[in-house]
Parts: structure tokens; C-alpha cells; sequence
């Protein structure tokens, strides 16, 4: 049996996502029935009430070895009655570790289908302008093989690589295929920014996976712009872009000599403020496409500044384990996003978080409660079966009959000294507040990340504050409006956090080390040197890595804290 829901437009997909759901559910239980894991658990039957009954949650943890027994060479079916051909690395910047997730085309065939659902959505905003070209900024890893010879990539790395994006028409991007698929990455920023350049007046919209690679692209524009001007002036790319393959259709794109473009680089570039410099340098550019919720939304004050506004789609949420959700409302504000589930890419399950009656209560996709919170649970068709992602979702609204979520946070990601639990929620919460007060000041956060220092007594929170100027002044901190930063993010922490600091005194004042500029490009390339995608990589919202630590250390600059107790 297989299911031919592929085909169905978002309409379709979301009016009955019971039945879908179920028979979603059906088709992978029949499939899986024989694996060495469901056999345990089902005895041959797939049955859903058993299923329900027998089947455990599990984490990533409980399952890895099974997974790591078909990558070291047992067959697929130990998990999955599909064929795994292949396994995506997670990309080990949110969970702290990286996982590997089986997989297989079907995967690949989702995220076809994917992009077909939006682009009506795209379509519609541009409201009969024509989308011409996508700046597309995106990367490659080299694929490495499990020992039984599997391939073994993050999830956009595989795709990148596989037919299903090599048959893509190359018309849509400024950038030729050689570019993504270059193994070095600074090349390949290098070249998808002149492409982009060469190409600015046909340039509809700017897009990467994840709002931090838009802002570290705009930080590679601003170190490099000379020499990519003076390739565009003299009609030839730099000699240290050696990767043939890019070397060549780039030089094609590049074309013979252009002094007037050359000028206009320039002189958009040597202006005193960066303030709208996306739109200055591509006039036509709608809007940026990449995902700015969850962590992500730290970067949209710094792509508000650089773009003139410019509206920010966060499309898409899915992970290594699934796609679960596309965003059906353009005109949303970039912060209240939500995603509106597919129900054919997995058979979706909840566990209620914010109540205590109801803990570990499991529900089904159509049995949410508007307003509730969850940590999602996916059995899919690549042999993970009620494995918890580690993501918590409220639900905010109905799309036909298929409820539609916020993404709120990480599970694991949190900071505690005494007994408080400091969620990613209140992290960026306590981020959005200081960001209000550096931008009274003209600053902007390049970038920011956390740890618990359990090394002072009290302990107390350290962050880590990449800063940058919005004029070309360069930034001159005023100890009293980073001390403002400092307590403004105390009063936002949660209640138990304020007692233990205010009352208590077990925990010390809040402090802010502020880096050199490059700091977090330095810590993307250290996770990137680990195994990340540089696709994939979210800048950690807090560090738990003592190695990731020192990179930050040794960039240090200066040191604030908070001077006064929070509220109570
Ligand atoms: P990975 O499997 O390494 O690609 O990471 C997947 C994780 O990235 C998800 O489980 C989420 O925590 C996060 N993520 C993916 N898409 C979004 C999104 N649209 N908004 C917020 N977080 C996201």
C-alpha cells in the first residue's frame, strides 16, 4: 500500500488530517510490523490501539542502538521495513550533541513537496509581480559513510546533493549549482555573494535556511566587499576560489569587465551607515526567506536594520527526525509565526507539558487543546516510532481541521544554578528586552549565547555579546547602558530566579562579557569543524561545551554586571 497523498495540495492535506493521520499511522505499522524493534513490542499485529497500548515513548537515547546497528551494517529491518539508504547528522548546535536519524528518498520527496505547498504563499504576496531570481545561500558538507559504506550528511547537505536537487531549474537562483555543492564554505559565501551582485537588478527575494546565515552573510559582505567589487570591476574571480567546478560557472556568471556595477558597490558599501544596505544593493529584493522563530529571532532587529524592513518568511519547521509544518500566513510578524502541521509526513503524537493533571497525558494531531503546550512525539516512515524531537509547540489556531503551532523552545536547553529552570523561552525573552535598550543606543547584538558560571559563589549567568555599531563610528559602550542590559534581563527571568538572586543571594549578579567582532563566526566555525552544517547551524542559545567556551574566552573584551536586585 502506498499512500498518495503526495500529490494533494495544502487544501486537501489539512480538511481531514484525521484520517490521514491514520492512515499514516496504518501504512508505517505495516511496514514496520516485522522489524526486530516493532516485533518486540506489537508481535506481528498493527494495530493502533496496540500501538497506542505497547509501543513506548522513547528518546533519541533509547533508540541509537538499534539505529547504530544498521549503520555499522545490520539490514534496515532491525528498525524499518523500508530500506535505509542513508542517515542525516543533526546539526548539534540546540541538543548539544549531534544525532544520526535514518532515512531514505522518501524524505527527499517530502521536501519536493514542501516547497510545491508554499510557493503558492510566495506567489500570492508578490501579487502578480513576477519572482524572478532567489539569492539562495546555502552550503554543503562533504558526505562521510557510516562503516558499512551509508552515507552520512545533515539533512539539507543530503538534499543538496541528491538528484532531487540537481533537477531543480537552475534559472531560480543567481547562483549556479557548483556553488552550494563547494566543499569549502568560504568559497562558497564568496561566490554566491558576486553572484548575487552581478545579478542584483533580477534579485526578487534573499533566502537561507536560518536567519543567523542572512547575518553572517551580510558580516562576510561587509569584510569582503572590496575585493568582490574589484572582481566585478576586472572581470575575473579571485584566485584563491580554486574549487574548479565553482571557479568556472561563477566566472561565466561573472562575464567580461564591469566598472559602473564595480562603482556602484562601492559606493553603496563605503557609506557611512549599513542601514539598508540589502535593499540598496538589491533594489528588487520582496523579501528575505529563512527561519527566524524559536532562536532564530534573536537576528531580526540586526535583518530589520540591514534590509530597511524588509519582510521576513519564516516558511518552514521540520528537523532531522521530520518535516512537520509549513507557515501559511505571510503577513504575519515574524515573531508570532506559527506552522500549520502536514499531516502525511508523520504520524504525529503530544505530551502535554503546562499541566500537572494532565502530565503525560499523550493526545493525537486533532486532539490539541487551543492554547496548550506540548512536546511533539513523530513515528516515522524511517523507523523512529513515539520518539520525543525535544520541541515544545503551543498550539495557536486551526487550518481547516490540522491545528497550527508556535515553536516555543528546546526542551533541553536550559540554564539552572539553584532550582530554577531558565527555559529558552525566558532567555529570549530577556534578549528582546536588552535589545530595546541597545537600540537606544544605536547598537545592534551580532550575536549572543549563555552559560551558568557555577565556578564563582554564587554562581551567576554569563552572556556572551558579539555588538556592533549602526553607525560607522564603531561602538563605543556606555557602562551604564550595559549595566541597564544586565539588569533589564534579570527583571525578565522567571520568578524563582529573581528569589534566588534577590532574597536568597544564592545566585550572583547577572553579567555580560562582550566578544570582539568575528566572535561568533569563529564559534560557527568551531561547531562547523565538529560536524555542523554550516546550512543547519543555529548560533547554541546557551553553551554547555567547554571547548565552545574558551573560544568565547579568549575574545573577551570587557565585563559588565548587573547593579541591583530584580523585582519581586
Ligand atoms: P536539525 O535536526 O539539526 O536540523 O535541527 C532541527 C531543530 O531545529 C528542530 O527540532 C527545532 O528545534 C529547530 N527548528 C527547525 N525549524 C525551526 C523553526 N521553523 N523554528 C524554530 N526552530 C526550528
Amino acid at each position: 500500500m502506498s499512500l498518495s497523498y503526495d500529490l494533494m495540495d495544502l487544501e486537501t492535506l489539512t480538511l481531514n488530517a484525521k484520517q490521514i493521520q491514520d492512515d499514516v499511522l496504518k501504512e508505517i505499522l505495516t511496514l514496520n510490523v516485522h522489524t526486530e524493534y516493532l516485533q518486540r513490542f506489537l508481535h506481528g499485529s498493527s494495530d493502533k490501539e496496540l500501538f497506542k497500548k505497547n509501543v513506548p515513548v522513547v528518546s533519541y537515547d533509547d533508540v541509537k542502538p538499534y539505529i547504530e546497528r544498521v549503520a555499522n551494517g545490520e539490514p534496515s529491518d532491525v528498525i524499518s521495513g523500508n530500506p535505509i539508504t542513508g542517515f542525516f547528522l543533526s546539526s548539534g548546535t540546540s541538543g548539544g550533541k549531534h544525532k544520526i536519524l535514518p532515512m531514505n528518498n522518501k524524505f527527499f520527496e517530502n521536501m519536493i513537496q514542501l516547497n510545491a505547498l508554499s510557493s503558492p504563499f510566495i506567489s500570492r504576496y508578490m501579487d502578480g509581480a513576477k519572482q524572478e531570481k532567489e539569492m539562495k545561500i546555502s552550503f554543503c558538507r562533504p558526505l562521510s559513510k557510516t562503516p558499512s559504506g551509508l552515507p552520512v550528511s545533515g539533512v539539507l547537505s543530503s538534499f543538496v546533493t541528491s538528484n532531487y536537487f540537481k533537477n531543480q531549474p537552475k534559472e531560480m537562483y543567481t547562483s549556479p549549482k557548483d556553488v552550494t555543492l563547494c566543499p569549502d564554505n568560504k568559497q562558497s559565501m564568496y561566490c554566491h555573494l558576486l553572484c548575487g551582485l552581478v545579478q542584483r537588478n533580477e534579485v526578487t527575494s534573499i533566502s537561507a535556511y536560518f536567519a543567523s546565515t542572512l547575518a553572517h552573510a551580510i558580516n562576510f559582505l561587509e569584510t569582503n566587499w572590496k575585493e568582490l567589487s574589484s572582481n566585478i570591476r576586472h572581470g575575473h574571480v579571485s584566485e584563491w576560489i580554486t574549487d574548479r567546478s565553482c571557479r568556472d560557472s561563477v566566472s561565466t556568471i561573472l562575464g567580461e569587465p564591469n566598472p559602473e556595477l564595480a562603482t556602484l558597490v562601492d559606493y553603496e558599501c563605503s557609506q557611512k551607515s549599513w542601514e539598508g544596505i540589502i535593499t540598496r544593493l538589491w533594489p528588487k529584493a520582496k523579501f528575505l526567506d529563512c527561519i527566524a522563530t524559536g532562536q532564530m529571532g534573536q537576528y531580526i532587529p540586526t535583518l530589520d536594520f540591514y534590509s530597511n524592513q524588509l519582510p521576513i518568511f519564516s516558511m518552514v519547521y521540520a528537523s532531522s527526525e521530520t518535516i512537520f509544518g509549513i507557515n501559511v500566513d505571510l503577513s504575519c510578524k515574524p515573531h508570532d509565526v506559527s506552522y500549520t502541521c502536514l499531516p502525511n509526513m508523520s504520524y504525529f503524537e503530544f505530551i502535554q507539558v503546562d499541566d500537572e493533571e494532565n502530565k503525560d497525558e499523550i493526545v493525537d494531531l486533532v486532539n490539541v487543546t487551543l492554547g496548550c503546550y506540548y512536546e511533539l512525539l513523530v513515528t516515522n516512515y524511517f523507523g523512529l516510532h513515539r520518539c520525543k524531537v525535544g520541541d515544545i509547540l503551543q498550539v495557536t489556531g486551526f487550518y481547516n481541521s490540522v491545528p497550527q503551532f508556535r515553536f516555543i523552545r528546546r526542551k533541553e536547553m536550559v540554564l539552572s544554578i539553584q532550582t530554577e529552570i531558565t527555559t529558552e523561552e525566558y532567555l529570549l525573552k530577556a534578549l528582546n528586552h536588552a535589545t530595546l535598550v541597545l537600540e537606544a543606543s544605536n547598537l545592534m547584538l551580532m550575536g549572543s549565547t549563555c552559560y551558568a558560571d557555577l565556578s564563582t559563589i554564587p554562581g551567576h549567568y554569563v552572556f556572551y555579546w558579539e555588538l556592533k555599531s549602526k553607525s560607522i563610528n564603531g561602538v563605543e559602550l556606555v557602562n551604564s547602558v550595559m549595566v541597564k542590559c544586565c539588569c533589564v534581563m534579570e527583571e525578565s527571568l522567571s520568578y524563582l530566579y529573581r528569589i534566588f538572586r534577590s532574597k536568597d543571594g544564592s545566585i550572583g549578579a547577572l553579567e555580560i562579557r562582550v566578544v570582539q567582532e568575528g566572535t561568533f563566526d569563529s564559534l560557527m566555525e568551531f561547531f562547523v569543524s565538529r560536524g555542523s552544517s554550516m546550512s543547519q547551524y543555529k548560533t547554541p542559545i546557551c553553551i554547555k561545551s567547554s571547548e565552545a567556551l574558551t573560544v568565547l574566552e579568549d575574545k573577551v573584551l570587557s565585563r559588565f554586571f548587573s547593579d541591583k536586585c530584580p523585582h519581586l
